[in-house]
Parts: C-alpha cells; structure tokens; sequence
C-alpha cells in the first residue's frame, strides 16, 4: 500500500503533526490529486493554536489544509469532464446539494456544509481525493501559487463584487491576505481612492505596492479622521476584513449617508453597534460566507487576467517546516505563506 506525507491534527490540543499514511481511495465521483503547492489560512492557524472553535469542530485525527493547487492523477470512474495531468485547486465547501439553499443557487450558505480539512480530510498532504464536483480547472501555465490562494481571493472578489466599486471611495479594514486581495481588486474596478488600515506596519507596506492610496496604521492614526478630511462626505463602500470590533466601528463612522459594507472578519468579541446611526444614515451592511458557487469562482478567474497580486505571496516553507510557518503566521510578520510537499 502506497503511503505518502500529511500534515494532520492527531490528538485534541494545540499543535499538528506530520504523519506517514495511506494514499487515499478515490470514490467513483472523486478524483485523485498530486498536491503541488498549499497555502496556509487562518482556519488553520486556528487549528494548530487549537482555540475554542477548533475545539468545538475538529474530530481527530484529520488531515489539515484546504487551499492548493495540484495535478489530477486519477479519475473515478464516473468523472468524465475533466482528464489525468489538469493543473487544478478546489472549492473548499462541500455542500448537501438538498437543502432549500442548495436548491436555489446559494450553496455557499448550505445548512449542511462540510470542509475540507476541518470536518473532512484536508490537502496538506502529497495526495489528496476531491470530489470532481468541487474542481477547478486553472489554465494549464498559470502560476500553481496563484492557483493556491483561490479559497481565499474568492471570498475578497465575493466581498468586493457586492458592491460598485467604480469610481468609489473605498476603506478596506484589515490587510491580513483577503483585505490585501480587496485593494487589488478595489484597484482594478477603479475606485477612486483606497484607504486601507491594519495595525501591522509589515502588511501595510503590501498594501501600498497593491495600490492603497492612504495605508493607515490604527494604532497612530485615526482613519476616520483620514477619510472624513479627504473625501469630505465620507466614503461610499466599506470592506471589513479585520474583525477588530474597534476598526469596525471607527470605520463606520468614516462612511457617508446611503454608504454600503461588506463584512467578511470573523469577531472573536461581542460587537455593540450604534445601530440608530446605522438606520438614520441608510447603511446597508452585507455580510459574506465563502464563495458563490460558482458564479464568484468565474469573476475570479476573469479578475486574474489583469489581478497584480503576486505582493500577497511573501513565504514558501516545505511540509517538514510547517511549524516554523506557523510560528510566522502568528508573528504577523508574512502575507500568505505557501507550503511545499
Ligand atoms: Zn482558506
Ligand atoms: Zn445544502
């Protein structure tokens, strides 16, 4: 029997572990991919730190990872749209296909998701077996360490396309890897002027070079202060990727009357808005889970063509670092970090 290398949650409790085991069997409707290049998400920061929602979630033992791009090896037997040696990734939520939210074309809030590398047996391996229904085909020259990072630019294009960004004043809280994505994508929509704000100085140095015109650090300035005096009125779209419930509110109070937001940060803490304020200046606040299926997997690979990103990517470990990546990680001091097997 064919064994490979995995990195993998083995007992319930902080840290991972990289395992010797089987390749995988591929059921009929799956297929067998040879991982080339995985980039690590929050969500797996979360699981190696094992915090309370990792405890809540994950069942050990599980392979770790969701985001990758690799090579098909292997069909089932019943795939029959796609061919051995396509460059692939996959869409990380595997859906019930039976629910009402299934039924009508909004899978990405399905009642009954499962993803790949929580609740089932992730990519941070050689191998892995997706279901074909969940592939994604890259163009066959395009870069694997793009085609890696698609979980998480599709949910900034899902975030971004919401709204008009056009011609727009646009504040993006938080430049971990998707408000990163946010300004590129801010940037290629035209926007007028981009303010972006974190409180990581390493970050907003990428923020710049993808094209921010006002790169604030919170704990120095104050962006609403920043956005009332440049765009007089306040600004028209808000994407909030930080889930700093301070930034959030600061932000708020930086956005015009009839203002729209898009919130994609995940509040470890209670958040207390002034909701009459929201109300009496018409705000409309949009919050995004995952990708549309698959209609934001196409804007994304139409934003590819001209997306400048590469910026984002700032690390390559191979499998057998993973914990130094992940000390990176949670140092703050990296964009996306990619992992080799
Ligand atoms: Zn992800
Ligand atoms: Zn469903």
């Amino acid at each position: 029997m064919a064994v490979m290398k995995a990195i993998r949650k083995t007992v319930s409790g902080p840290g991972l572990e990289l395992c010797e085991v089987k390749v995988p069997k591929i059921q009929k409707d799956q297929v067998l991919i040879k991982i080339e290049v995985a980039a690590i998400c929050g969500t797996d920061l979360h699981i190696y730190n094992w915090d309370k929602w990792s405890a809540a979630r994950i069942k050990p033992a599980v392979t770790v990872g969701h985001e990758f791009a690799g090579r098909i090896v292997k069909l089932g037997e019943d795939v029959t749209h796609l061919e051995e040696g396509m460059l692939v990734t996959a869409e990380g939520h595997i859906i019930c296909g039976q629910c009402y939210y299934c039924r009508t074309g909004q899978g990405h809030i399905c009642d009954d998701v499962k993803i790949i590398g929580v609740d089932i047996n992730g990519i941070f391996a050689e191998y892995a077996a997706i279901d074909a229904e969940n592939v994604w085909v890259l163009p066959d020259d395009s870069d694997p360490a793009l085609g890696a990072i698609h979980d998480p630019l599709g949910n900034a294009v899902h975030a971004a396309n919401v709204h008009k960004l056009t011609g727009q004043n646009v504040i993006i809280t938080g430049c971990g890897p998707i408000g990163l994505f946010c300004i590129a994508l801010a940037k290629q929509a035209g926007a007028r002027r981009i303010f972006a704000s974190d409180i990581n100085d390493y970050r907003l140095e990428i923020a710049r070079k993808l094209g921010a015109d006002y790169a604030i650090n919170a704990q120095t300035e104050d962006l609403c202060k920043v956005v009332k005096e440049v765009t007089k009125i306040g600004a028209d779209v808000l994407l909030e990727m930080s889930g700093s419930h301070q930034a959030f509110v600061n932000a708020l109070k930086a956005l015009r009357k009839g203002a729209k937001a898009s919130l994609l940060g995940i509040f470890s803490e209670h958040v207390s808005l002034d909701l009459d304020a929201a109300i009496f200046n018409q705000l409309t606040l949009c919050g995004i889970n995952g990708r549309r299926m698959f209609d934001t997997w196409y804007e994304m690979q139409a934003a590819l063509e001209s997306l400048e990103i590469q910026p984002v990517i700032t690390h390559k470990f191979k499998f057998e670092e993973y914990e130094k990546a992940m000390a990176l990680m949670n140092s703050g001091q990296c964009g996306k970090v990619l992992l080799v097997p």
